[in-house]
């Protein structure tokens, strides 16, 4: 329980007074630009235990308020150690990303003009600048000017959206009826490739299709979903009755970054009048460099695609775009206007309230539209060539090295890897394992792993800004330290 609050008087009701806004924030922006110039001398990866912060913080909450200076220093004295950081050049593991200083100033104008974008006339700003950045976006990626974009915040929230699209796209009226206690709705199917996100699977339950409408299909041996085995699939099911309504293509999957062959599932899909949805969360910024634009070759005849800013296009998190061809669809599943939101101008305009369950949505579109403007599509394509450069160079290391192996293509910036040796014996796995805990506990890298095949295999993924060949020659030799101290 908290200290009773005594009825004594509180001066100066009102936010913090102009003078001292000003001078922490300048201080602020000053400890922002010494944490990313003195970022290496902290450790990637945590070094606390679970509990350690919360053992540190009160229980109860401060009765008077405190100081800036008291609450700035708790920052340096207990959040910065038990923060995990995502900005370090270091940064390995899962899909690595990072902000950009354009972003961090489009974060803070966006908090400080904290507009919920519902509406039009509720910010007319955030719903004009969203459709203009994000059409500046789907230029850049070489989008056909079909598809329309929308910022939610996660592509788990994209994808499961794109699939309530498509579910209202088949005429059962769900909507309306639901689901349950219904005897004439037959099983609903939607197909991804066994290396699918774990969100299919969330928005999936989400949306109360059931994790048995999923169907997973199994991958050729380059983790790419085998189209045909898809086409049997869907007339399988079709026999028994069951009705096919979505597939989810992965451009860029979690395991390995590979490539669902988009082309022929789009060709399967019109078959069978079913939607495609494209997870490009990770992958998709990619196809902004000319030279990789292939990736998401088949998207101009797809029904929807996911990319995330904040993965690979220095967005600091959260910001997912979700490029639709059916705006109405997503429209019609989800807008619902009372009486008291209601405009005269909303014929005429976009409210961002219809596309989605929430009401209220952040001004994302202003950090996204800064950031291109600040970098420009030039300096954006160089960023992420110079990752996939890196990522080719730590390959070929990998490559040529008796010690390791490739254990998948790499598309993207993304290298699949693991430890060898000599003795036939040796578990690879238990190998493996050892060398990324003990490069991790290093506090110099933090990199992540998956099982491919039922083999515990290493990632090492590429994409935060600040990573520069040294970062990425520095953690080829505590691999390689660390294999040496794990086999001698
Ligand atoms: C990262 C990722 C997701 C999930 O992204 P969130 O924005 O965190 O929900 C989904 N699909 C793929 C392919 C991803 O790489």
């Amino acid at each position: 329980m908290s200290q009773p609050i005594e009825k004594t008087e509180v001066q100066n009701l009102g936010d913090m007074p102009a003078e001292e806004f000003r001078r922490h924030g300048h201080e602020l922006i000053d400890w922002i630009a010494d944490y990313f110039q003195h970022i290496e001398d902290l450790p990637v990866l945590a070094q606390v235990e679970p509990g350690d912060l919360k053992a540190q913080l009160p229980a109860t909450p401060p009765a008077r308020g405190e100081s800036m200076e008291a609450i700035l220093a708790d920052i340096d004295r207990l959040i910065v150690p038990a923060l995990t950081h995502w900005s370090h050049p270091s940064f390995f593991a899962y899909f690595a990303t990072s902000t950009s200083a354009p972003g961090i100033f489009g974060e803070l104008l966006s908090a400080a003009f904290d507009v919920k974008s519902m509406l039009w006339r509720t910010s007319p700003a955030s719903t004009e600048l969203e459709e203009v950045t994000l059409d500046w976006l789907r230029q850049m990626l070489g989008l056909d000017a079909g598809m329309s974009g929308f910022i939610y915040d996660t592509a788990s929230v994209s994808s499961k959206h794109a699939i309530a699209a498509a579910r209202e796209g088949v005429e059962l009226r769900i909507r309306e009826e639901g689901m349950s206690g219904r005897k004439d709705l037959p099983l609903l199917r939607v197909y991804a490739s066994d290396q699918a996100h774990s969100s299919i699977d969330k928005g999936i339950i989400t949306l109360g299709l059931g994790q048995k409408s999923l169907r997973k299909i199994p991958v050729d041996n380059q983790f790419r979903m085998n189209a045909k085995a898809l086409a049997e699939a869907i007339d399988e099911d079709k026999r028994n009755g069951i009705i096919p309504f979505c597939i989810v293509a992965t451009v860029g999957t979690t395991s390995t970054s590979s490539i669902d062959p988009v082309r022929e599932l789009v060709e399967i899909g019109e078959q069978h009048v079913m939607w495609l949805h494209v997870d490009a969360a990770y992958g998709g910024s990619a196809a902004i460099v000319p030279e990789m634009r292939y990736v998401l070759d088949g998207c101009e005849r797809a029904d929807s695609v996911v990319l995330n800013p904040h993965k690979w296009l220095f967005t600091p998190f959260d910001c997912s775009v979700l490029y639709c061809r059916h705006l109405d669809l997503l429209r019609r599943a989800f807008s619902l206007v009372p009486e008291y939101l209601r405009t005269p101008e909303q014929e005429k305009v976009r409210s961002g309230s219809d596309y989605g369950v929430q009401l209220g949505r952040r001004f994302r579109a202003l950090k996204l539209w800064m950031i291109i403007r600040y970098f420009g599509h030039e300096g954006l394509v160089a960023r992420i060539r110079e990752h996939c450069r890196l990522a080719q160079m730590f390959a070929s290391w990998v490559n040529e090295s008796p010690d390791w192996e490739l254990m998948a293509p790499t598309p993207f910036a993304l290298v699949c890897f693991r430890a060898i040796h000599a003795d036939k014996q040796a578990n690879l796995d238990e190998l493996n394992e050892a060398i990324m805990h003990g490069a991790n506990a290093t506090g110099k890298a933090f990199l992540s792993h998956t099982k491919l095949n039922d083999k515990l295999t290493l990632r090492l993924s590429i994409g935060n800004i600040r990573t520069t060949k040294r970062h990425v020659k520095q953690v080829w030799d505590i691999l390689n330290e660390q294999l040496r101290q794990h086999t001698s």
